[in-house]
Parts: C-alpha cells; structure tokens; sequence
C-alpha cells in the first residue's frame, strides 16, 4: 500500500519504513509535489498530528499518515512537551535542544544540593522522563489516531551516536545502562513510542485488508 508520511525527517522516514515493514511504500511529500514546509502551529501533539496529516490530504488526497512527537520531563512540569523541536530556539537544533535540557535539570539539582547543604529538607530531583507520540492516519477522508509512549530518564551528558534528535540524552527503561542513541535501529523500534504508535496504525490497516 502506498501512502504518504508527513515528514521531511529521513530518521523519522528510515524507522517507520522499518516498523511498517515490505507491504507499505512510504511516500514522502515532496514525492507527492508538496515541497514547503507542513505547518505546526498546534498546542497539542494530537492537534498537530491531525494538522500535519490534515495538510497533505487537503493538498493530495491519498491515504497518508502524520505523527508528532514531545519529550515530558517531570522535573520540568511536563516540558518541553509540545515545544519539543523548537525547545532552544527555532532553528530545531537538536545539540542545543539537549545542552538546554541538561542545563535545566543541572540547575535545579544544585538548587537542590544548595537547599539541602543549608538545612532544607529536599525531594532528590526526578530525571524521569518519556516520550509520546500522536499519529493521525487519513483514508478516504476519515481520521484514525494511534498513540505511543516510551518512559525512561534523562541521562547526565549525551552518549551515542545511534538515532536522531533527543535520543542521546534519553535512556529507556527497557535498556537502563544505555541511551536511545546507544541501541540498534531494531532495539529502539520495538520499544519505542513511535513504534508502538505505527504498530497500532499497520494493524488498523491490515485489518481492512
Ligand atoms: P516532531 O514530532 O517532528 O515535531 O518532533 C519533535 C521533536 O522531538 C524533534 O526535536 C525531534 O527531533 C524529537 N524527536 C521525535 N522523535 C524522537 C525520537 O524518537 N528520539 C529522539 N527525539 C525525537
């Protein structure tokens, strides 16, 4: 089956191709003559996911797929959440992304130590983290949404060079002693939220057939 996946992210690209496995053509947009830039003005990753597959169906009419991405850190109230790409900056750079995160969570932790040292009773700060996605199908003009969730903690520098994005600054909790960027392609999509996201959509599809 031939259908379109809103990204122009080819790490994004490689692993759904992957997850998805032989009986689907991924089709990027700019293969489908849609070459600006899909817009991501939502405040929510659903309302962006159904923004993004929304784009492309209102603009081609194929089957196509869409699915948006944050990282919640608890210690950071649920942050950077839906504000996740553009978390230092709009460039969506993604080294600056993570130095940012780690410097945040490094400042609350000497808070902390600081508080402590003078006598305050202090709860340790949480690294717990996770990462969700939302991904929208569209066929024949019907939406169909699939959700994913991976938990882990966030990691005190970057390790790795595996995956894209967070990945070396996120450490799953199926591979404690490890980043994402520290595992196999194959290891991070059988546990990962867009994996379990896009497993969930191919079964929807290959129930239709
Ligand atoms: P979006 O869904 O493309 O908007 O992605 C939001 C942000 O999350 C971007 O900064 C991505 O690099 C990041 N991101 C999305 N998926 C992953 C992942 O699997 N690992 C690490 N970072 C990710």
């Amino acid at each position: 089956m031939k259908i379109v996946f809103a990204t122009g992210n080819g790490g994004k690209l490689r692993e759904a191709s992957e997850i998805l496995g032989e009986g689907f053509e991924l089709v990027t947009p700019a293969q489908s003559g849609i070459s600006e830039e899909i817009p991501e003005t939502g405040k929510t990753l659903k309302a962006n996911s159904v923004q993004k597959a929304q784009y492309i169906w209102d603009r081609c009419g194929q089957a196509c797929f869409a699915d948006d991405t944050g990282l919640e850190v608890d210690a950071l109230g649920g942050a950077p959440g839906v504000y996740t790409a553009r978390y230092a900056g709009e460039d969506k750079d993604f080294n600056r992304n993570m130095d940012k995160l780690l410097y945040e969570l490094s400042v609350l932790e000497t808070e902390a130590s600081m508080a402590a040292s003078v006598g305050l009773k202090m709860r340790p700060v949480s690294r717990r983290a996770r990462f969700k996605s939302v991904v929208t199908l569209i066929l024949d003009g019907e939406k169909h949404i699939f959700e994913g969730t991976l938990e882990g903690t966030i990691a005190r520098a970057k390790a790795g060079n595996g995956g894209f994005g967070y990945d070396p600054v996120f450490i799953p909790d199926e591979f404690p002693d490890r980043t994402l960027a520290e595992i196999t392609e194959e290891q991070k999509n059988a546990i990962s939220h867009r994996g379990k996201a896009l497993r969930a959509m191919a079964e929807y599809l290959n129930s239709l057939k």
